[in-house]
């Protein structure tokens, strides 16, 4: 095949592929066809959805299989985009973490530190905590522990020890690495004693569930989803390893690639780490079970997360309620679908830096997502990336 006279299906119409539709996937899909490209996207599962793929349970209510999820952002081109494709509810998400026999709030905040030191410990903690970070409404565990004052170091240490073993770092021993989840306030002190777990102007769920959101951002005349095909069965990178082909043939458009790294070079340099938490549900004929969306009890065996999903749905189902139980993270074995977390490390993170050298020899091949960019987005960040990567082609 002579590279340079060939004349494929995509020089005088815009094509591109997408591989992966998660939500990275399908906004950059949507993107692409309203900025009048024709598109092609494979995805491996018999679904959409990625990690926020939502299912109905035999009682009614939507619950998503991965773990709850919940839309916050400051970011208000990511909501105004994503609202396009249904209404969304204003939410404040509650989380409580089971320490020492009570149930506190998370992050720990003012009410947390008093019932789990008392009033005067608080106080002074609380105090130290202002004077130390004068311009911070959370502080983070880094900066407890980076801080010159012993009772903040210990105040850190409280919250590793007590609150982030569900990190798998931590679990298996090695030193504790801070996650980059946007999305994960738990490594947090809330200096004041507002209980909403996040801290964005908007957090908001959508009225019908994030599937119907992103079958509606797929749905363009512009769009061809295909289901159950492993992108990589049609798609590979040639041995000159800047090329992309489509079923053997060189595809000139722009590739958006969501998936894992690793698998695109066929692991060359090995598997690149993920961990999950493996979930379960467990239905009841009762209104409400728990006091809020999410209970956390990090130092259990068994089940260290239990979300209710009808708070975050507001779906009035009278006398029946969804709970979604999470074990600890694991480490997992490599399937199509990567419902996972990237787990960091710095020899996790050194790989990673070796296989998007390869990808940056690909000019076609742009990466978008947590599993490509093996960063922890949140659906937000998600979208912005989307826009931004679409934007700049
Ligand atoms: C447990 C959990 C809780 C979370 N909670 C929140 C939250 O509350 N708020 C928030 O903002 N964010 C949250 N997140 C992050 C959020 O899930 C992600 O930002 C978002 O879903 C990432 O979407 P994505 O499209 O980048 O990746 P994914 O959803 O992983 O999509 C990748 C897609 O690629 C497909 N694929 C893989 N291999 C192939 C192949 N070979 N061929 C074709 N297709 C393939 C997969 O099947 C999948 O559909 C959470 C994440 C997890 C794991």
């Amino acid at each position: 095949m002579n590279w340079n006279s060939f004349k494929g299906c995509n020089v005088k119409t815009k094509n591109a592929l997408v591989i992966g539709l998660g939500i990275s996937g399908c906004a950059a899909a949507r993107l692409l066809a309203e900025s009048g490209y024709t598109v092609t996207c494979f995805e491996g599962e018999s679904h959409i959805g990625g990690a926020l793929f939502e299912e109905e349970r035999p009682n009614g209510i939507r619950v998503q299989t991965c773990g709850p999820h919940i839309f916050h952002t400051d970011n208000e081109n990511a909501y105004n985009f994503i609202k396009r494709f249904g209404s969304f509810f204003p939410y404040r998400h509650r989380v409580v973490v089971s320490i020492n026999n009570q149930m506190v709030p998370l992050p720990l905040n003012a009410h947390s530190l008093e019932m789990l030191f008392g009033p005067k410990q608080a106080e002074s903690l609380l105090s130290k905590l202002s004077v130390a970070f004068p311009d911070e409404k959370r502080v983070s565990v880094d900066q407890l522990m980076a801080s010159s004052d012993a009772k903040l170091n210990d105040l850190g240490r409280f919250i590793i020890e007590n609150i982030l073993t569900l990190d798998i770092n931590h679990r298996s021993g090695s030193s504790f690495i801070p996650a980059d989840d946007s999305y994960m306030n738990d490594a947090f002190v809330d200096i004041g004693s507002d209980d909403c777990y996040y801290t964005e102007s908007i957090q908001s769920m959508p009225m019908q569930g994030f599937m119907s959101i992103m079958e509606q951002m797929i749905d363009h005349k512009a769009i061809t989803a295909y289901l159950d095909i492993d992108a990589l069965s049609r798609v590979s990178i040639h041995q000159d390893g800047s090329t992309v082909l489509l079923d053997g043939v060189p595809f000139k458009g722009p590739v958006i690639y969501t998936p894992s790294l690793d698998k695109l070079f066929g692991f060359c340099y090995g598997a690149l780490p993920y961990r999950r938490s493996r979930t379960s549900f467990v239905d009841m004929d009762i209104d409400f079970h728990n006091e809020c969306a999410v209970i956390l009890t990090p130092k259990a065996k068994d089940c260290v997360r239990v979300s209710e999903c009808k708070y975050m749905t507001l779906q009035s189902i009278e006398g029946r309620t969804s709970l979604c139980m999470e074990e600890p993270f694991t480490s997992v074995s490599r399937g199509l679908s990567e419902p996972f977390e990237p787990a960091h490390s710095s020899e996790s993170l050194a790989l990673y830096g070796k296989y998007a050298e390869l990808a940056k020899k690909c000019p076609s091949v742009r990466l978008l997502g947590r599993m490509a960019c093996y960063r922890n987005y949140s659906i937000s960040e998600s979208i912005e990336q989307a826009i931004e990567v679409v934007s700049s082609l």
